[in-house]
């Protein structure tokens, strides 16, 4: 009775870990092999502050006049389905001079997800974005920063520069602004890709974040830009 148990929990065991190590929960091997970028030069005292999941109607307006106050640029990368929904938003992205990328189009995790689904996750995206700023992104990042081998291989068949992070702000999880603010500071080294989200209930604290942080890390030295910027 008990090998009949143990037999199928161990390979049961064995394929999840084969499956972890392959494809997205073990993601540093998935990165070494393919040399994805998670942060820029180490020798320039740039940053790149990254927005994901926009554009937000009632934020993403705010963090524009912020950046435009605080006079840096940063890189948004926008959902499909909500560039679509606010095409004017896109364009005042673009408009202002930040850097947009592709964060596909529903905010699916795409290990999961086939090759042929993945590519139509991009394409969406691109034809939202270039109907909306006339742009077609070469920047990608995939929602939750997940990939694989497989769907690697779709971002560089369809010409994507697939971006990381190496600093997370992890705003997304609700401490207060001077918490992920701090959080930034103690991590950031040079050519660090910074990951943020303000478009988001509660996104208010990402705003404010970034009210405190810019000044702080612009008074040791760093200069904010975009993404390519960094690279
Ligand atoms: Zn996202």
């Amino acid at each position: 009775m008990l090998p009949l148990l143990i037999a199928p929990l161990a390979s049961g065991a064995a394929v999840g870990l084969a499956y972890l190590f392959c494809y997205g929960g073990f993601e540093g091997p998935v990165d070494w092999a393919n040399e994805l970028d998670t942060h820029g030069s180490r020798d320039r005292r740039s940053l790149a502050l990254t927005f994901d999941d926009g554009p937000d109607p009632s934020r993403t307006p705010l963090l524009l006049d912020l950046l435009a106050e605080l006079d840096i640029k940063a890189t948004f990368f926008l959902l499909g389905n909500r560039v679509d929904a606010h095409p004017d938003l896109a364009r005042r992205i673009v408009a202002e001079g930040h850097e947009i990328g592709n964060h596909t189009y529903n905010h699916r995790y795409l290990p999961l997800a086939r090759s042929r689904s993945v590519a139509a996750e991009l394409e969406a995206t691109d034809r939202a974005i270039a109907r909306a700023t006339g742009i077609t992104p070469v920047l990608a990042r995939p929602p939750y920063g997940g990939r694989s081998p497989r769907n690697v291989r779709v971002f560089d068949r369809l010409e994507k520069r697939l971006v990381l992070w190496d600093v997370n702000s992890y705003d997304w999880r609700g401490a207060p602004a001077a918490e992920v603010a701090h959080r930034v500071v103690e991590q950031v080294r040079p050519g660090s890709i910074i990951l943020m989200h303000e478009a988001r209930e509660g996104g208010e604290t990402t705003i404010d974040a970034v009210r405190a942080l810019v000044p702080t890390l612009q008074n040791e030295g760093f200069e904010f830009t975009t993404v390519t910027g960094v690279l």
